[in-house]
């Protein structure tokens, strides 16, 4: 009751331009009404703005942070851009996004995978013939757990997580210490950094559903917020951005249109794009009203929002060069999925800056560790690899993406028992009213910035399909 009365108060411009005054905020716009509101401006929310903008319509975005972008996010506290959500454009052949990148004269560097060095947890540096056979045990294994699979889904059994299929294999072959660190150390920095999960939390029936582009990967070079930047800037979108404006609650029940409740107003439209991260779904901290259809909260539920964290150490000096061509320096743990994949920032920006990359479990574990103690884990690492007396770090960067109340994690995998459906389903418009984009309602390319904008172009097209036959 008290909802629904504050909602017909709140409707009054006036009352809501005094509300903003009185606060200290940017006074909102003169009309709180739009034939279209977009909820977040990461990359599938502007993308569908730049289309309905074009076509005429007026269109709002409501954005939670103070910033644009979502999970593409370029801090500069360091003096010089660092990415804390997106850094590759992965296959560039045909993908939007290396277009807008070429558009917009954004320079791409591409990453070569195998110029990448190995150690061992004792420090030594593997030789090319053992990283050869590292890499050929862990395909022998790897053709194992895709039989076990194969053998499942034609006997109709149902989808097990690659943990237990891998528990299968192990049950049959007897592995040492150092062995399974290093099957565990390629499963991780194969798989689970690439998913953001856990081998206990992948599908193993679903897990490879995208369709590549194609091509080599590509790092945005000087920040992945060009990109967006470039999109708001060249489709004019500044005005149509509200920032610090934290949905609460949508009401889709009513014939005339859509009410929207943010910690500050209330806003409506006939139709909303909805491009929350499926984190905050699944946390139900946004009010849907009618609740979502069963089967989309189902999908919602079944779909994993994964965990990958980025730890950006910024050193007095560039103390680990040893082959100016190295991009990947990766470390096996005796600690399975402890720091084991690393990106020497110097080769893209020639910064004193290591990037460390944790995912699943201990993507999660360091969230609740400080700053302090983050570092000292890391530090262990690099002293295995480069001796005791190397400097520390002076600055350092770390993310917690499944803390933030705005994305509650990295991005999307397909958890063991979902499948492709499940995206399908996030996708679903309801009623003509609500739409639905951002990387996890992606069935060909999710978990990714291209997948992201795509579905933002969709939803939009679908929008202005039902708008133009009226
Ligand atoms: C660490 C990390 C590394 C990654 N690396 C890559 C990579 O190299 N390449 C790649 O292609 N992809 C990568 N990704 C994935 C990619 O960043 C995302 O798939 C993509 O940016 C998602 O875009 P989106 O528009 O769907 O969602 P988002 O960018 O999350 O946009 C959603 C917006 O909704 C806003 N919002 C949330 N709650 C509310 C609310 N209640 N009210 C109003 N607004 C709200 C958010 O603030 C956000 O701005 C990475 C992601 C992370 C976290």
């Amino acid at each position: 009751m008290f909802r629904r009365e504050f909602i017909k108060r709140s409707l009054q411009i006036s009352a809501l331009t005094v509300f903003n005054k009185a606060w200290g905020l940017t006074p909102l716009p003169p009309a709180v009404q739009a034939d279209v509101i977009i909820i977040g401006a990461g990359i599938a929310g502007l993308s569908a703005a730049k289309i309905l903008k074009n076509k005429g319509l007026s269109v709002l975005i409501l954005e939670a942070r103070g910033r644009i972008g979502g999970r593409i996010w370029t801090d500069k506290s360091l003096g010089f851009p660092v990415d804390l959500g997106a850094s590759w454009i992965h296959g560039i052949n045909k993908n939007p996004i290396k277009q807008l990148a070429d558009q917009f004269h954004i320079k791409t560097v591409p990453t070569n995978y195998n110029a990448s060095q190995v150690y061992h947890p004792n420090g030594k540096l593997l030789s090319g013939s053992e990283e050869n056979q590292l890499y050929k045990r862990y395909d022998g294994i790897y053709r194992l757990l895709m039989d076990i699979r194969r053998k499942r889904m034609q006997q109709r059994l149902p989808d097990i997580s690659w943990q237990q299929a891998l528990d299968q294999v192990l049950s049959q072959q007897s592995f040492n210490a150092n062995a399974l660190a290093e099957l565990y150390f390629a499963l991780n920095t194969e798989i689970e950094h690439e998913y953001a999960a856990d081998l206990s939390q992948l599908s193993l029936f679903n897990w490879d559903v995208e369709t590549p582009f194609g091509g080599s990967d590509h790092l945005v070079l000087n920040g992945y917020s060009q990109i967006v930047e470039n999109i708001v800037k060249t489709a004019g979108l500044t005005a149509n951005i509200l920032t610090h404006q934290v949905v609460q609650h949508i009401d889709y029940g009513s014939a005339s249109g859509v009410q929207i409740t943010t910690n500050q107003a209330v806003f409506s439209a006939s139709r909303v794009i909805v491009t929350l991260p499926l984190g905050v779904l699944k946390a139900n901290t946004v009010e849907f009203y009618p609740a979502l259809p069963k089967a989309k909260q189902v999908a919602i539920a079944r779909l994993g929002m994964g965990i990958l964290n980025k730890t950006y150490l910024h050193f007095p000096d560039y103390f680990w060069q040893q082959d100016e061509r190295i991009q990947i320096i990766d470390s096996i743990s005796m600690v399975k999925g402890h720091w084991a994949e690393w990106l020497n920032s110097h080769y893209y920006t020639r910064q004193p800056v290591l990037l460390g990359f944790n995912a699943g479990q201990h993507g999660s574990e360091i969230e609740a560790m400080s700053d302090g103690e983050i570092i000292d884990e890391a530090m262990q690492t690099l002293f295995q690899r480069y001796g005791n007396d190397i400097p520390q770090p002076e600055a350092q960067l770390i993310t917690r993406w499944g803390s933030d109340p705005f994305s509650l994690g990295s991005y999307s995998y397909i958890a063991t028992g979902a499948s492709v459906a499940d995206y399908q389903e996030l996708a679903k418009s309801v009623n003509q009213r609500l739409f639905f984009a951002g990387e996890a309602t992606s069935s060909d390319h999710p978990s990714t910035v291209h997948g992201a904008f795509l579905s933002g172009l969709r939803e939009a097209n679908k929008v202005w399909a039902i708008t133009n036959k009226r």
